[in-house]
């Protein structure tokens, strides 16, 4: 294949590795596991170094596996580049620790992976300041925004309650605005959805979930996609504005934090990661359809209070969903009638496991207010919409049939 012809999703990241020469005809991109790179010309060593020619040095900063896969998924999101990271939260963190500075000023929604809002509270109090807004409406978004205001951060689908960020319109308003717009893509991938499209300035992926698709591997990203203008950014540090500004954020991203910080993606994780990838829109084509369907059942189900899922139509956001995503994605959310205790439901599900993680083969269910979002305590929960009886299920690429056989018995017991 040709770098010019379009080729479709999986055609593309199944032919990336072969876009360069691989050792010996290798099929797949070997799994390199040498800590540190040698020169027979040192110079050539000194040139790597002071950014003069392409090579390795050591692997914390990069290594031929984990660019293979950093290309790879820079293809998915029609990036401009990738940087891969240990976890989903050593990318988000990142972004705190390359490009934030003391009084600078955070817009996010408060709709959040639960370890995400964390993060950004240990931030609160340590000199930059971060907002939660109802993010569903750019308008919240607009009247948080300060002269300060560095980020805008925000989820496509948000875990576990799936609203929907108002994607499009803040991406128009942090352009207007010269503000760096991330958008975690974790519950949509870039199969379902690109955020490029809606002027994202930086994506985040956790590896760890659909693209990966086995959980066998954690593993995270950050993609900048080109849509941000780094000379307009005032954190870049005078010895980074080397080359086109375009490349500016990340290399700072790279050096301070990926080198300085060290949570760098190890390569026989990358490899799990880049062999799980070739399937995912297989697996969530397959999830997605076997997600709608157990959501219908449930929502028509008089012993089920409420069932949040964005392909369906009383979803706040079904109509910007349908707009914007492939499809609805492979995670619902629903609630129980008092009377049915939601432990008990859980435990008589046969197929569904009780387990944290999502994007798995397996289906995976968990009561949310109990495990994940238990730290965050009652008000914070009932502020996100987080009801106590709330179960999350992450669908897996079992038997559609088999699956909704399985969510019904439950309810029958
Ligand atoms: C899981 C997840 C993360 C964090 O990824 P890890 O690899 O577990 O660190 C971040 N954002 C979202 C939306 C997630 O679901």
């Amino acid at each position: 294949m040709t770098e010019k012809k379009q080729y479709g999703f999986t055609t593309t990241i199944l032919h990336s590795d072969r876009q360069k020469p691989i050792e010996h005809g290798s099929l797949h991109k070997p799994i390199h596991t040498s800590v540190t790179f040698g020169y027979n010309d040192a110079r050539e060593l000194a040139s790597v170094f002071q950014g003069k020619q392409p090579g390795y040095r050591y692997g914390r900063q990069g290594n031929p596996t984990v660019s293979a896969l950093e290309d790879k998924v820079n293809r998915m999101e029609d990036g401009q580049s990738t940087i891969c990271f240990a976890t989903g939260m050593a990318a988000i963190a990142a972004l705190t620790q390359a490009l934030l500075r003391e009084g600078d000023h955070v817009v996010s929604s408060s709709f959040l992976f639960g370890n995400t809002n964390s993060l950004w509270q240990t931030i609160n109090g340590q000199g930059i300041k971060v907002d939660f807004v109802d993010a569903t409406n750019v308008a919240n978004v607009e009247a948080a925004l300060t002269p300060a205001t560095r980020i805008v951060f925000v989820e496509t689908i948000a875990n576990p309650r799936t609203q929907i960020a108002d994607l499009a319109r803040i991406g128009a308003l942090c352009r207007a605005r010269g503000i760096v717009y991330v958008v975690d893509n974790t519950m949509t991938s870039p199969y379902l959805f690109r955020p490029k499209t809606v002027g994202a300035s930086l994506v985040v992926n956790a590896l760890t979930k659909s693209i990966s698709g086995h959980g066998h591997a954690l593993g995270g990203s950050l993609t900048d996609t080109g849509e941000y203008d780094w000379s307009a950014y005032p954190n870049i540090y005078e010895n980074y504005k080397k080359g086109a500004p375009a490349q500016w954020g990340m290399t700072q991203i790279r050096a301070k934090a990926l080198r300085d910080f060290g949570a760098s993606l190890g390569p026989e994780a990358t490899h799990h990661i880049a062999v799980g990838a070739e399937t995912i829109a297989l697996r969530l084509d397959r999830e997605c359809a076997s997600a709608l369907a157990i959501a219908h059942m449930l929502e028509a189900d008089p012993r089920v209070a409420a069932v949040h899922y964005p392909g369906l139509e009383s979803h706040p956001q079904h109509a910007l969903a349908k707009d914007l995503f492939r499809a609805y994605g492979s995670l619902f959310s629903f609630e129980l009638h008092d009377g049915i205790d939601c432990f008990d439901y859980l435990n008589r599900l046969k197929l569904g496991v009780s387990a944290s993680n999502l994007g798995d083969t397996r289906t995976l269910v968990i009561p949310v207010a109990h495990t994940i979002f238990f730290e965050m305590g009652a008000e914070r929960r009932a502020a996100m919409g987080i009801a106590e009886s709330l179960i999350r299920v992450s669908v897996g690429i079992e038997d559609t049939a088999d699956l909704l056989a399985d969510f019904a018995q439950a309810l029958d017991a």
